[in-house]
């Protein structure tokens, strides 16, 4: 009896193991093969070699929290501007410019983004606010020479140009500032008595603040010199939009919810 129902169990061991084996074996190569093909570039890897930099974005893009890449179609390394160039031209074109005029206004872009420094940006028109068209985010090396490590990077990523993003597709949530019947958010366009920098400010002050909040309650570890430097622009866009004189009633409304949503609790 004994016998009989020691060899039923390693009968039936024997059985489980064959019946999984194949599988795991299967599951082990198929995972072994996955992590040669896609094997995760580190910081460090993609600080030391630039020839990495293009997949590393990608990868960073992908790892993304799912609520804030709905707003983003995609990370584009881009040191020497040419893939912006092709988006902005294409951009151009959905706005019915023909194509020598879509190339001028595009070349004139990137001589803005150039004469500006820029270091990430965002393929974006003002025109483009609150109709929810997902955003494209552009990096180059410079942008890289602020960032100490991964986290600083994501911090940036994720949570500023993430709520940029945000803004350009809904719009901006001040408020109470909501128009329309299906309480869309405010934009420069449908504000109509708002100037584009007060939109600009309080668009900063929010991403900042955004941004901070999300390193303060732990979700982002970042670097210490990191912290102080988003605290520092935090309080510094923040005074700026205190100091903004409001040229119509709607500025002057709008600037005050911004003020009141965004003041950092201490
Ligand atoms: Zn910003």
């Amino acid at each position: 009896m004994i016998c009989s129902r020691r060899n039923f169990v390693i009968g039936l061991t024997m059985l489980i193991s064959s019946a999984l084996a194949p599988s795991n074996i299967d599951a082990k190569l198929q995972n072994e093969s996955n992590s040669s093909l896609i094997q995760r570039i580190s910081f460090e890897d993609m600080a030391f070699d630039s020839n990495k930099r293009e997949q590393y974005f990608k990868q960073l893009y992908l790892e993304m929290p799912k609520d804030i890449q709905k707003y983003i179609t995609e990370i584009i390394y881009d040191p020497d501007f040419s893939k912006s160039r092709e988006v902005y031209v294409h951009k151009f074109l959905e706005y019915n410019y023909n194509y020598h005029d879509a190339q001028v206004f595009a070349d004139q872009k990137i001589a803005y983004d150039k004469e500006h420094d820029a270091k990430i940006w965002m393929l974006a028109s003002e025109y483009d606010d609150g109709k929810n068209i997902p955003q494209t985010i552009c990096i180059n090396d410079r942008f890289l020479e602020d960032m100490k490590n991964e986290n600083d990077l994501k911090s940036t990523l994720y949570f500023h140009e993430g709520t940029h993003a945000r803004q350009r597709y809904e719009g901006l949530r001040v408020g109470k500032f909501f128009f329309g019947k299906d309480n869309t958010c405010i934009t420069y366009v449908n504000s109509g008595a708002a100037r584009k920098e007060v939109f600009t400010q309080i668009r900063e002050v929010e991403a900042y603040y955004i941004q901070y909040m999300m390193i303060q309650n732990g979700t982002s570890k970042v670097s210490f010199s990191f912290n102080s430097e988003v605290l520092t622009r935090c309080n510094s866009y923040y005074k700026g939009l205190k100091r903004v004189i409001p040229t119509s009633k709607l500025e002057s409304d709008i600037i005050k919810e911004a003020l009141k949503q965004w003041r950092l609790k201490r």
